[in-house]
């Protein structure tokens, strides 16, 4: 019996060594780089991002509404960056999207490709009231610019402009190719944008090192137990899946109603559904946040992410008990349509619902329909995925030499953040670049205010202005370099 405690003893000792020797050998992946120069930076790109909001570049599900807006926006660009126009070759795509060459030095330079997009969501009427300010002013109110777009994606599109301009009035030209590719409907998945135009790159043989799309941004506070602002730079994002469902069993009179009916067989099949969520799993993005954050983290949580192989199901318990860490780990199911029935006395015959799922990398549209089916396991239930449904698979390696390249441009132009990559729970027309290159890195420089699709969107005035800074620095520094 003794002898058995013992060696508990013992086994538990050397849990706790080889936790502490894997936690505090988890050291810091941040690079260390000096501070960036000032770049100059004139009132001007205020003056023009203020402008840029008053275009109502609307996008609806439809397409664009407003081509005028559209066009107005195009023809501002013309004279706000007239270098820009006269030294880069601009081609309009699908009517409305831009496609901006800036040819390079070196033919041998890989070149990189700059993505953005200048439609914005729409204003729910019900939330203007809300507003400090009216969304399509581009009014300063404090220290900041108000206005749908101003960060989402306007604010990042101007401010790659502006930084470009400044490169050219230093008479500065580029070692490699550069390409910036603004669409002009990503908020309505990219139809005619992002869609159209990565196939006739790839068609051109381009063939990038690496694309720098929206998606992360400089967060403080997100992130539990890290004092510092964090710069999440998106290696992944997840997929958009939507199926619809339907079930016809023939309805009749309320006064007599069938032991099943439509409704109840639909109810039934939605929750299972919602029982039977996909498993929880710390996918590889997952773990690259993981191994970035923890050694910045206090020391318990540092501990638990330098030891998954002992503390994965709490951590997969604690990421799960909240839907936004939830997301992280998980494809999510969320019902967002159903419908049926036109009369209260009424059975009806059919019932439709529909199903949003947001699925990891490593997860198809067909594994998605195959856990439906296996889920409701009512062969009644028809089950039919959309046919512009995406599940993007890439996911940019940060070993690479190019997530290094960024992660030193983040850290010269702030060196108060620390960099990690993560994964983007929501779609970006980087998906689509993806076949491009698995290297689509999804970051702006700016803060992680609240406001994104909501109410009060806004950038700082100074912040704008930092912003431009990292542009110009990224494009400055770039001087190739092979990927693995
Ligand atoms: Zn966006």
């Amino acid at each position: 019996m003794k002898k058995f405690f013992y060696f508990l003893l013992l086994v538990l000792l050397v849990l706790i060594v080889v936790v502490l020797v894997r936690t505090f050998s988890a050291t810091s992946k941040q690079v260390e780089v000096a501070q960036a120069p000032p770049v100059p930076v004139s009132d001007s790109a205020i003056v023009h991002l203020q402008k840029a909001i008053q275009f109502k570049t609307i996008s609806t599900e439809a397409g664009t509404a407003d081509t005028a807006a559209f066009n107005g926006f195009r023809a501002f660009l013309q004279q706000a960056f007239p270098l820009v126009h006269q030294h880069c070759q601009l081609e309009i795509i699908s009517g409305q999207s831009m496609l901006f060459y800036w040819k390079g030095i070196d033919a041998n330079i890989k070149p990189i490709i700059l993505v953005g997009h200048y439609d914005v969501v729409p204003v729910e009427e019900e939330s203007l009231p809300l507003w400090k300010a009216d969304p399509f002013a581009g009014a300063i109110i404090g220290d900041s610019i108000y206005g749908r777009g101003a960060v989402d994606d306007k604010g990042s599109v101007m401010a790659i402009l502006e930084a470009i301009e400044q490169l050219l009035r230093e008479n500065y030209q580029p070692q490699g190719d550069v390409y910036l590719a603004f669409g002009h409907d990503e908020e309505a998945t990219g139809q005619q944008g992002a869609k159209v135009l990565v196939p006739l790159l790839k068609q051109r043989g381009i063939n990038p090192a690496f694309v720098l799309d929206e998606g992360g941004l400089v967060t403080a506070k997100e992130i539990p137990g890290v004092t510092k602002p964090v710069a999440l730079v998106g290696i992944a994002e997840k997929g958009y899946v939507t199926v619809d469902l339907s079930i016809n069993i023939p309805g009749g009179h309320s006064s007599m109603p069938a032991k099943e009916t439509a409704i109840d067989q639909m109810s039934k099949a939605l929750l299972r559904l919602k029982e039977n969520p996909f498993p929880a799993d710390l996918n590889h993005t997952i773990n690259a946040f993981m191994d970035y954050m923890g050694p910045e983290m206090p020391f318990v949580q540092r501990m638990a992410f330098a030891n998954r192989w002992l503390f994965s199901p709490l951590i997969k318990n604690i990421y799960s008990s909240r839907p936004g860490p939830d997301a992280m780990i998980r494809t999510t199911t969320a019902p967002t349509i159903v419908h049926s029935g036109v009369k209260e006395n009424v059975i009806p015959t059919v019932a439709n619902a529909t199903v949003n799922f947001r699925t990891l990398p490593g997860t198809t549209v067909d594994d998605v329909v195959k856990h439906m089916k296996e889920v409701i396991d009512d062969d009644r239930v028809t089950i039919k995925a959309r046919s512009n449904n995406s599940s993007p698979q890439a996911v940019a390696d940060v070993n690479d030499h190019f997530f290094t390249y960024l992660q030193q441009c983040i850290r010269s132009w702030r060196n108060d953040v620390v960099v990690s990559p993560y994964l983007v729970l929501g779609a970006t027309d980087g998906r689509y670049y993806t076949e491009l290159t698995p290297n689509v890195f999804r970051f702006i420089p700016f803060n992680d205010v609240k406001g994104f699709h909501g109410t009060d969107e806004r950038v700082g005035v100074d912040e704008y202005k930092k912003g431009i800074a990292f542009y110009y620095g990224l494009l400055r520094n770039w001087k190739g370099g092979s990927g693995r």
